[in-house]
């Protein structure tokens, strides 16, 4: 119970990474969140619950070793030394790209500015929620799991929510961190603009005969990007676009057609290639919430942005969102401030509009740029990919940008406590 007599201070809808991640830093700066999910928290760490790996630019991964996690998360994070990118007009990976239109990314190129850092991690999801769950308990944050937001009823002091086994919690602040599908948002009135692909995500992980050194691939098929991203052990983690109807096809094909499709579009650069685990698919849509904040509520993660996969971006926008919700509501409680209120909450809000809606739009045109056999385009995006290869600046640029250490950073994403 806070001191104004309300359960919590803030109560999170979703113990996803990015829900969790905030709970971790508003707890670790005094503030007491309750974090609610569906999902029993260990069941989230078996290796059947999420085969995903993902991406998490250097700055993002700052946030966590500055939580604390970095023993947890260290053995498990491969560092990407390069980025590859190759506009692989026919099937069967290939290196050195057979083209003359590809990118390469070097850390090297950006170690000034970047202290050594690659340019990003890999880490599995499992070992990413494994971490921030034994974190998220050890600091204390009640977590009630399984239960499911079902309502949220908003008033000039605070908010209630209603839980679907009848439970009613009450803050000062909700955060929505439930996804697409988020009932704060919808509670809130907040609309949401998006559509879908018609594209899956086919996700495997596989064991390499030969060494990745730390290169992470991106191939533009036809069908859509396909992603070889180096993981720990000389593994990879497969990010395989296609058609919803081809997708479902590979997620149910028995092990051997699986294999025998894989190694046509991988090819023979590692060595022979062998599954490890479940295939996953993930369907792929854009879904932007109208707004990040109202008064009393506050959206993060996939409930605020859901973007595709193509470059990786989705879940470090959602930590960016965490690291500069965490230290708007931390430094506003030191302030005696109400953390619930629209002047307070609009300060997250324009801290991450820009970025949000300007990468939800950059995603969106890559996609239709790079899902397409249109000759013009194909030509096009060629020629734009040679150019920036050639200019070393421009490779920089993108790199930092990746990296996530540009513009107005939050404390935690800089590496510093809140
Ligand atoms: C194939 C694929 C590859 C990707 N690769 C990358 C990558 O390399 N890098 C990157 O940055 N991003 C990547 N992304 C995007 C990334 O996975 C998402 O952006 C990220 O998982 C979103 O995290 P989240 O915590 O916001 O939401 P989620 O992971 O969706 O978590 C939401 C949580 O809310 C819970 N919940 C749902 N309903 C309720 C309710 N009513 N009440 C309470 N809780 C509820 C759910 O159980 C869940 O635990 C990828 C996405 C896909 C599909």
């Amino acid at each position: 119970m806070s001191e104004h007599g309300f359960d919590a201070d803030v109560i999170i809808a979703g113990a996803g990474i990015a829900g969790a991640t905030l709970a971790l830093s508003l707890a670790r700066a005094g503030l007491t969140p309750i974090l609610i999910d569906p999902v029993v928290f260990d069941d989230q760490l078996a290796p059947t619950f999420d085969g995903r790996a993902h991406a998490i630019a250097y700055a993002a991964y700052r946030q966590w070793r500055a939580l604390g996690l970095a023993e947890a998360l260290d053995p498990h994070a491969q560092r990407i030394e390069q980025i590859l990118v190759t506009d692989g007009s026919t099937p069967g990976a290939g290196a050195p790209p057979q083209t003359p239109f590809f990118l390469r990314f070097d850390s090297a190129e950006i170690a000034d500015r970047s202290e050594g850092e690659p340019l990003g991690y890999l880490l599995e999801n499992r070992h990413t929620r494994a971490a921030l769950a034994a974190a998220v308990k050890a600091a204390g944050v009640q977590v009630l799991a399984p239960a499911r937001v079902q309502a949220a009823a908003f008033d000039a002091r605070g908010v209630r929510v209603t839980l679907a086994d009848g439970r009613e919690l009450t803050a000062p602040l909700a955060v929505g961190a439930e996804g697409r599908g988020s009932v704060i948002r919808e509670a809130a009135g907040i609309g949401a603009i998006g559509w879908d692909y018609g594209q899956t995500g086919v996700v495997a992980t596989v064991r390499l005969e030969r060494s990745h050194q730390g290169v992470a691939h991106e191939y533009f098929l036809p069908g859509g990007p396909f992603a070889i991203l180096p993981l720990t052990g000389n593994r990879a983690s497969l990010v395989w676009t296609e058609s919803n109807a081809r997708g479902a096809a590979l997620k149910s094909a028995r092990p051997q057609v699986f294999q025998a499709h894989l190694e046509r579009r991988f090819g023979e650069f590692l060595g022979a290639v062998e599954v490890e685990g479940p295939v996953f698919a993930y369907p792929l849509s854009l879904q932007l919430a109208e707004r990040l904040a109202a008064p009393r509520v506050a959206l993060l993660g996939d409930a605020a942005h859901g973007v595709h996969p193509i470059a990786g971006q989705g879940l470090n926008l959602g930590l960016k969102g965490a690291a500069a919700l965490a230290e708007v509501l931390v430094d506003a409680a030191r302030l005696g401030e109400d953390i619930g209120s629209e002047v307070v909450l609009e300060r997250y809000a324009a801290w991450r509009r820009f970025d949000t809606v300007m990468l939800s739009a950059g995603m969106d045109l890559f996609v239709r740029l790079f899902s397409n056999d249109h000759p013009l385009l194909r030509l096009a995006r060629g020629v734009g990919m040679a150019a920036v290869n050639r200019v070393a600046p421009a490779r920089r640029f993108f790199m930092h940008e990746a990296g996530g250490a540009v513009g107005d950073l939050p404390r935690l994403l800089k590496g510093e406590a809140l």
